[in-house]
């Protein structure tokens, strides 16, 4: 399997957190991306931290059980202020989560976050913290402590997204003339508009009973979309005793009079 954007979006939800600071949320967003598109998929697998969490944190390891994971106490952190994100990386099949900060995938997020704006906390001379990312923007913990806050922008964040796959359309060329009409491609075959195809080849288009008719042959595989009457590029080619090809490059059926 390989893990769609959406997937990816859905499991990412700590970004949508107002809590946040907005860019650190923009930044990540398109980092992720960038990352997914390279076949990494990031976990934003800590955001927002309030004070009391933080204490909670800063306890473990000191006066509660389990191992010290950081030196700051509620207030101390990036993270109480919105400005840090820390994560883990799934695996290719996207059913677990790694923290192995060796790995080449993990100095390439670590590049594109950096990219991005981003300090890491891979980078700190004391207490390295290799899943840690945050953004500052010039602030000590101590001054956002004393209530500074850094500057928000207004414009929303937005989650990037694949470009739309090409529109289904073909082009469509008879005996050489491009046609202004285009077909329509489903499931890899090909639909061409008759009349238009009809007219480019000088064989008249007619309707009986609800069916297209090319000539005097009733088309089997019409297609009506709008009022556009569609049919199968092959069956349209055998009923004009034409030849037809595809070429993949430029999206176009050749329809060709004349011997294969
Ligand atoms: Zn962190």
């Amino acid at each position: 399997m390989t893990i769609t954007w959406d997937w990816l979006v859905q499991k990412n939800f700590r970004l949508n957190d107002a809590n946040l600071h907005p860019t650190v949320r923009q930044k990540a967003w398109d980092a992720i991306f960038a990352l997914w598109q390279q076949g990494i998929y990031v976990l934003i697998a800590q955001g927002y931290r309030s004070i009391a969490e933080q204490n909670d944190l800063y306890a473990q390891g000191r006066t509660k059980p389990g191992k010290i994971v950081t030196n700051a106490r509620g207030g101390q952190s990036y993270h109480n202020y919105g400005l840090a994100i820390d994560f883990a990386l799934y695996t290719k099949d996207g059913k677990d989560v790694t923290w192995d900060d060796s790995s080449a995938e993990w100095k390439q997020v670590v590049q594109v976050f950096k990219s991005k704006g981003f300090a890491w906390g891979g980078d700190f001379r004391t207490f390295k913290d290799t899943p840690h990312f945050e953004m500052t923007f010039g602030y000590r913990y101590s001054q956002l402590q004393s209530g500074q806050v850094p500057a928000r922008p207004t414009a929303a964040v937005v989650i990037p997204e694949p470009t739309k796959v090409a529109s289904n359309a073909c082009s469509i060329v008879v005996n050489g003339a491009k046609l202004d009409a285009s077909g329509i491609l489903r499931d890899g075959v090909s639909y061409l508009p008759v009349r238009a195809v009809g007219n480019a080849a000088g064989v008249t288009v007619g309707f009986a009973n609800g069916k297209v008719m090319l000539g005097t042959s009733v088309l089997q595989t019409t297609l009506v979309i709008g009022d556009t009457g569609y049919a199968q590029g092959r069956e349209i080619a055998q009923v004009l005793g034409y030849v037809i090809d595809w070429d993949q490059n430029t999206r176009t059926v050749t329809l060709t009079k004349g011997k294969r």
